[in-house]
């Protein structure tokens, strides 16, 4: 819980029930301490029940409250408290409660002289009336109004706020089940501490399922803002720096018996495109063309728009003449389209210059290589556009 606030400083509410998890592990140790054999069978003898009753006390104040002091940051939580300041107060006084209980119970127990309340008769086990008729019932009526507040304002919105409101039941029950007998010694306690440890396990187990939630939706957004930051908004093929890096990795491996080849292209008058019908229009044909051009090439090639209506084709393992009939089947396919096979997207037949290359080995960068095919896909536009031209 800590960790989670950490991260997201807007879930102080985290904070009281992450205090009153920290606080209830020490005044467990309190607890187990009463038992110094606790280890050992038959060492009822030795248990100091009324120093265990006490933290057990202190423990029910302190968690009940923190818990109505979450439910209550949870509701203001998009209010404009989250100023560094006012956290660190809040921090201060959750703090401060927290260590207070600790102190407060360890003043109570036989550790220290300076205080004392009896809730069990040592000597008979038996609890007093004290604790049976008026601290007993008060803890069960301040559990009470813990789960009212708890229900009332986080309306059990999601699972975290439902273990809250187990937790309490779980409270209410383990109290009634020890208001249930005299004694403390026997079965008693024992079925009261296993209630309560089935509901610290639930929450547990609820916040768990809250960090794996978290981290799939933060890996979710990872691979999201991932794919955004390598493909083209427009037309969702790749982009210019993704297309250079593949590029580049890809190089040192290239051989005459490995060929790279680079298909760069541009559509061909395309701003008369854009004068004529508009740039919504012409963002269309710029779609419709990417659409041909991812479909035209095998997965582990790169299709990647690298400027305003130009396009580049990354062939890994190809040589010159395959990239020449892949470069010649996309032209095709995009000359032969009409207004009507389209859908609506060319306003009338498109055509596409493109020039090849082709690297047989490991003597060029990243750049020289899309250079080429550049030189190419000009000599085409020269020689009268809508063909395909490759590096000589
Ligand atoms: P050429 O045959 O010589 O290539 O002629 P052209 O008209 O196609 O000339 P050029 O390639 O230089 O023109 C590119 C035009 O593409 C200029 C710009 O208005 C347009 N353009 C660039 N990016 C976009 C875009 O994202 N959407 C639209 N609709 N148009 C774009
Ligand atoms: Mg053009
Ligand atoms: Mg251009």
């Amino acid at each position: 819980m800590f960790m989670k606030y950490i991260c997201e400083r807007r879930r102080l509410y985290l904070m009281p029930i992450a205090c009153a998890f920290a606080g209830s592990a020490l005044l467990m140790l309190g607890t187990l301490s009463s038992y110094p054999q606790w280890y050992l069978c038959n060492a009822g003898h030795l248990i100091n029940y009324n120093d265990a009753i006490i933290f057990y006390f202190f423990r029910n104040i302190m968690m009940a409250t923190l818990f109505v002091a979450s439910v209550i940051l949870f509701k203001f939580r998009r209010h404009d408290m989250h100023t560094r300041n006012i956290h660190s107060w809040i921090l201060f006084a959750v703090i401060t409660f927290t260590a207070s209980m600790i102190t407060l119970s360890w003043f109570y127990s036989s550790s220290s002289s300076l205080l004392s309340v009896n809730f069990i008769d040592n000597l008979t086990y038996a609890f007093t009336p004290l604790w049976r008729d008026i601290i007993g019932w008060s803890l069960v009526a301040m559990w009470c109004a813990a789960l009212i507040i708890l229900i009332f304002i986080s309306r059990l919105r999601n699972i975290f706020w439902y273990s809250g409101g187990f937790f309490c039941v779980c409270f209410i029950v383990t109290l009634a089940v020890l208001l249930s007998s005299d004694h403390s010694a026997g079965y008693t306690w024992y079925q009261a501490r296993f209630i309560e440890t089935v509901s610290t396990l639930f929450l547990i187990f609820v916040l768990l399922c809250d960090v794996f939630n978290l981290y799939r939706k933060s890996h979710d957004k990872y691979l999201d803002s991932y794919q955004n930051s390598i493909r083209d908004p427009l037309t969702r093929l790749y982009n210019r720096s993704y297309f250079y890096d593949t590029l580049t990795q890809q190089l040192p491996g290239t051989t005459a018996a490995r060929p790279l080849s680079v298909i760069v292209s541009d559509l061909d008058r395309f701003k008369r495109i854009n004068d004529q019908y508009g740039h919504l229009q012409g963002d269309k044909v710029i779609q419709f063309v990417s659409g041909v051009l991812q479909n035209a090439v095998r997965d582990k090639d790169v299709a990647a728009r690298i400027g305003g209506e130009e396009f580049a084709v990354l062939l890994t393992n190809t040589s010159a003449t395959e990239a020449l009939n892949v470069a010649e089947r996309i032209r095709q396919t995009i000359c032969q389209q009409a207004p009507q096979s389209s859908d609506g997207q060319l306003p009338e037949p498109v055509t596409i210059s493109m020039g090849v290359f082709t690297a047989t080995a490991y003597d060029l960068s990243a750049e020289e290589c899309v250079q080429r095919a550049d030189q190419a896909m000009y000599a085409a536009k020269e020689a009268g556009r809508n063909r395909v031209v490759v590096w000589q």
